[in-house]
């Protein structure tokens, strides 16, 4: 089958969370298979691509005031994935890929359309694919345009689209005007289709359009389904439109980046056999964040992180002087938003030798934690998956989790008794309930050989790619005897025609 995944983000061109991981991954997951993969991705300024050819040097992407020129280059094959980088520098060549601490950049709508036509133009000459499989609101237009200005494209006739929520917070949510700006029919506005309050709505448009849908935890697909704004963001309607096309497939992890038999980046490589590397780790954990190595006993909790709100940290600072008294010491990574950095600051200031926090992004760190920590703490409002859990169990860092999302789907609840389990996992969203959940880690933690099992069970578990990859393979075959049915759904509501039936 030839797939062609278009998307913002992808390791180890650009990332700023969970989708450059997947990105990165499911491509070399179904080209191990046997597929066709290429991946389409802008160039940014940290895109760093060794002798990059240009392959096609001008592609007009029309926009009301003036035509734009992009050109697409050759980023080569790697592990037998084709990737593709749609070059032009005024909007892609900036220090970030959406924005900048103070907000997302203005230009973001015509940003992700030029992309997105691009993809489209492009893959007409590199080579049409029998599924376009796009991911979050930045390449939400791929399906839109398809179902709209290329709906007659015969070059398109059959090409099938899957489209992944990675995460329903974000949906790319213009003003109206945006719809002429780039060139998209006014009959896009209604309520079916992009309208979202009086606002043109990106994520909205290929639920609208998509043949098909899938969320990256079976849990979250439920989830946003519910009439619960923190989840659903307003679209729990439309998803249950679509819940007959709609599959929640959970994210597999790469274990030749995260693992801690071969991981590059920490001091002491170990596995469940020799679990000896673990402590070098925990000793170099500590010194990285300058913590004298005389509170060696003393649990560690990890966290790394996005700082914004869906990661839960105002439960931090609900009992921030609580866990403080606590015999515990947290170290801390992550940047995002400015008010979540100034947090995190906070607890440092007031409680030094507790709160170990480095605000950046650094991956390095990353896997340093996850390989020194003794526990991993999620204390997520929502999780569409969440990797660093997954990662976590494969380090024997044991999780500690808001039952939400992917979180509730990959992590099962310790049971002293039984010593079946793999983390400590909370329902209730307080800061008691989070409280409560640590104090019953630390006591887990007591108990030496207990704990020992427990890291054991979670780095026994395996959530490789290859069981994931089969799953979207299921999905896209599922297309094939109805490519873009929804888009003639669409189109035949207009033209009073014969509707199609999914199947
Ligand atoms: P999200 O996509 O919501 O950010 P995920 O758990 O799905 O959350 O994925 C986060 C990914 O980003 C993980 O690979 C994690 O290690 C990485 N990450 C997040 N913040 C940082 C940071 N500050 N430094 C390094 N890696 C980070």
């Amino acid at each position: 089958m030839n797939i062609v995944f278009a998307a913002s983000e992808c390791v180890p061109f650009s990332k700023t969370g969970g989708l450059a991981d997947v990105v990165g991954a499911l491509p070399k997951a179904l080209a191990a298979l046997g597929h066709n993969v290429s991946v389409y991705l802008p160039k940014y300024k940290q895109t760093k691509i060794a002798d990059a050819r240009t392959l096609l040097p001008s592609i007009t992407i029309p926009f009301d005031d003036q035509y734009r020129f992009c050109s697409i280059l050759d980023g080569g094959r790697q592990s037998g994935v084709q990737f593709y980088f749609i070059d032009y520098p005024q909007f892609f060549d900036r220090e970030g890929l959406y924005g900048t601490p103070a907000g997302d950049y203005p230009d973001n709508a015509e940003r992700f359309a030029l992309y997105s036509r691009a993809v489209l133009e492009g893959c007409k000459t590199l080579g049409v694919p029998d599924v376009f499989h796009c991911h979050d609101w930045q390449s939400a237009l791929v399906p839109v345009l398809l179902g709209s200005n290329y709906v007659e494209d015969p070059a398109f006739r059959n090409t099938a689209t899957v489209f992944t929520i990675h995460n329903m917070g974000y949906q790319g949510i213009f003003p109206p005007d945006t719809l002429p700006l780039l060139m998209l029919p006014w009959d896009l506005f209604t309520i079916d289709k992009m309208e979202f309050w009086g606002r043109v709505n990106f994520l909205k448009g290929a639920l609208a359009f998509s043949d098909a849908i899938t969320t990256v935890s079976r849990k979250y697909s439920q989830e946003i389904q519910m009439p619960d704004p923190e989840l659903s963001f307003g679209l729990d309607g439309v998803v249950r439109g679509r819940s007959e096309s709609l599959f929640g497939i959970l994210n597999g992890v790469d274990y030749a980046e995260w693992s801690p038999e071969t991981d590059k980046f920490i001091a002491r490589n170990y596995s469940p056999e020799h679990l000896e590397g673990k402590q070098v780790c925990k000793r170099d954990l500590l010194q990285q964040f300058g913590i004298s190595t005389g509170n060696f006993e003393l649990p560690v909790v990890g966290i790394i992180s996005r700082f914004v709100a869906q990661k839960g940290f105002d439960l931090i600072a609900e009992i921030v002087s609580e866990l403080a008294r606590l015999p515990l010491i947290v170290t801390a990574l992550g940047s995002g938003d400015r008010e979540y950095e100034e947090l995190f600051r906070k607890f440092n200031k007031q409680f030094p030798e507790k709160f170990a926090v480095k605000i950046a992004y650094d991956n390095a760190l990353a896997h340093k934690i996850e390989a020194g920590a003794d526990m991993f703490l999620m204390p997520s409002r929502y999780e569409p998956c969440g990797l660093n859990q997954m990662y976590s169990l494969k380090y024997g860092t044991v999780p500690v989790v808001r039952a939400t999302g992917g979180l509730d789907d990959t992590i099962e609840p310790w049971d002293p008794t039984t010593k079946q389990g793999t983390g400590f996992k909370f329902t209730s969203y307080s800061g008691a309930t989070l409280l409560a959940t640590i104090l019953e880690a630390l006591q887990g933690f007591k108990d030496k050989a207990g704990w020992s099992k427990l890291m054991l069970n979670g780095m026994s578990k395996d959530f490789s790619w290859n069981a994931s990859a089969r799953e979207y393979l299921r999905v896209y075959e599922r297309l094939k005897p109805s490519r873009h049915s929804q888009r003639d759904i669409l189109a035949a509501e207009d033209t009073e025609e014969p509707k199609l039936v999914i199947r």
